[in-house]
């Protein structure tokens, strides 16, 4: 038991203590002994109008103090159809039924069976394969995480994982498929499109039941934007080999890339959008899925509108209370025009940081969903050994000094080095961007200082 700290919390690291927060305020969040942290990373994206907002947590107690949960197989509430309609309203056109889960895991979860109860009923039940990317984060229920690619976390629930395919996402920086990205989209030949189409024909048209892809890929590749054009390919092919094409909004939803959905930016119509985290600004546990009408009529036709599936918590009236709540406070305070404001102001002085550390050898990202690649040296395109944990190690100094990002996870194959996120509260303001960005660039000064001294060592030795 030596080193297990002697609290109550089973919490992931067990060999480690986190600090004890009592309280948050706007883009700041203090701990016990008064010490703040700016939250540069929106608490892994979900806090998205910072901390503190007292209308929302009155919204939640008044729920809570009128009827605390209801049981929605039985009833429903008006708060219930209030939010689906601004949700419905907010998505592309055809996608306007909501079904609410209590997190991002949940509702990819759903988005699965959805997709293979839709394949059954239309007569085609071998249709079961779902076909995900290597670099992306879809959740960590066994299957939301057999469609995922974090290595990590799949390496260790291996063998019991479901048997999903996986094809590389885009990286045009750091090409998986060592392609060339002048070359490739001038021919329109891009292996990352090819490989889908290989895949699919790999396993069978016939078993094929779902492709899943975030519209910018978060937490494992650190916020990378697809190169334009790329998903009207993807799109093409799940109408020719009729699989359900499910875009995982869960971080990107809710106006953290600059619009309400990424999806308005990729130009297509997905047949399943699946949000969680900005939808209640992290206030609450809330996620879920808005389906397109071809889906529905499907459900209405072939399954007297039944779906098989259900949660205890599905919209529950407190979470929907936050997530009305978040919604105004979205709309009151004009979070769009502001990420549009400070995403490019945001982003230039992170590229300042690029000229000056040569372990960032790439600043990208939409909206304030912005992610760094770190690597040990530009010049000699030295990346990082997995096992240095680098952007843990950076987000440790840059916590000391009183800020927190997102350190990247998906590096364990050592494909596309280290990341950080950095996604500050959407309605963050200049002054704190310049705060963000001062705390970053002293802890990228202190990390490389270690990395020279380590460098140093190891010469010696
Ligand atoms: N999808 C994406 C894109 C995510 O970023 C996350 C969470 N990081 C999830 C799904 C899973 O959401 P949750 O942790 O709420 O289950």
């Amino acid at each position: 038991m030596d080193g297990i700290k002697k609290n109550y919390v089973f919490h992931r690291d067990l060999k480690k203590e986190y600090p004890i927060i009592t309280h948050g305020e706007g883009v700041y969040l203090i701990d016990e002994n008064g010490k703040k942290y700016l939250d540069a990373c929106s608490g892994a994206v979900a806090a998205n109008l910072g901390h503190g907002i007292s209308s929302i947590g009155e919204a939640m107690a008044e729920q809570a103090k009128k009827a605390a949960f209801v049981h929605t197989m039985r009833f429903e509430t008006k708060a219930l159809h209030a939010l689906a309609e601004t949700i419905g309203k907010m998505a592309p056109d055809h996608l306007n039924k909501v079904y609410f889960t209590t997190g991002g895991s949940e509702a990819n979860e759903s988005a699965l069976k959805l997709a293979r109860q839709f394949h059954r009923d239309a007569g085609r039940p071998q249709k079961h394969i779902v076909i995900g990317r290597w670099q992306s984060y879809h959740g960590n229920t066994i299957g939301s995480l057999s469609a995922g690619g974090d290595v990590k976390r799949r390496h260790a629930y291996t063998p019991n994982l479901l048997n999903y395919a996986h094809v590389y996402s885009p990286y045009c920086h750091r090409c998986p498929y060592d392609r060339q990205k002048d070359d490739c989209l001038a021919k329109q030949n891009w292996t990352c499109v090819t490989d889908i189409e290989r895949t699919i024909l790999e396993l069978g048209p016939e078993n094929v039941s779902a492709f899943i892809a975030e519209p910018i890929v978060g937490s494992q590749q650190g916020a990378v934007p697809p190169p334009p054009g790329y998903f009207e390919k993807v799109r093409e092919l799940c109408d020719r080999y009729e699989i359900v094409l499910i875009i995982d909004e869960v971080m990107t939803g809710f106006g953290r890339t600059g619009t309400n959905f990424a999806t308005e930016q990729i130009g297509i119509e997905p047949d399943i959008i699946t949000f969680g985290k900005g939808v209640s600004a992290g206030y609450a546990p809330l996620a879920g899925m808005i389906v397109h009408e071809r889906l529905i009529d499907g459900l209405i036709q072939n399954s007297d509108g039944k779906f098989i599936h259900g949660y205890t918590y599905s919209g529950h009236p407190v979470a929907v209370a936050a997530g009305l709540a978040a919604l105004d406070v979205y709309k009151r305070d004009r979070v769009l025009e502001n990420v549009k404001e400070q995403s490019s102001y945001l982003l230039d002085r992170l590229l300042e940081l690029k000229q000056k550390h040569t372990c960032i050898s790439d600043v990208r990202g939409r909206g304030l969903l912005i992610g760094m690649e770190l690597i040990k040296d530009c010049e000699r395109d030295l990346l990082f050994n997995p096992s240095e944990k680098a952007a843990e190690t950076l987000n440790s100094i840059a916590m000391e000094l009183g800020a927190v990002f997102y350190p990247g996870t998906g590096s364990i194959d050592g494909t596309n080095g280290e990341h950080l996120i950095i996604s500050p509260p959407l309605n963050v303001t200049k002054k704190e961007i310049d705060e963000i960005v001062r705390i970053l660039a002293e802890s990228l000064s202190i990390f490389e200082g270690q990395l020279r001294k380590d460098e140093a060592y190891e010469i010696a030795k």
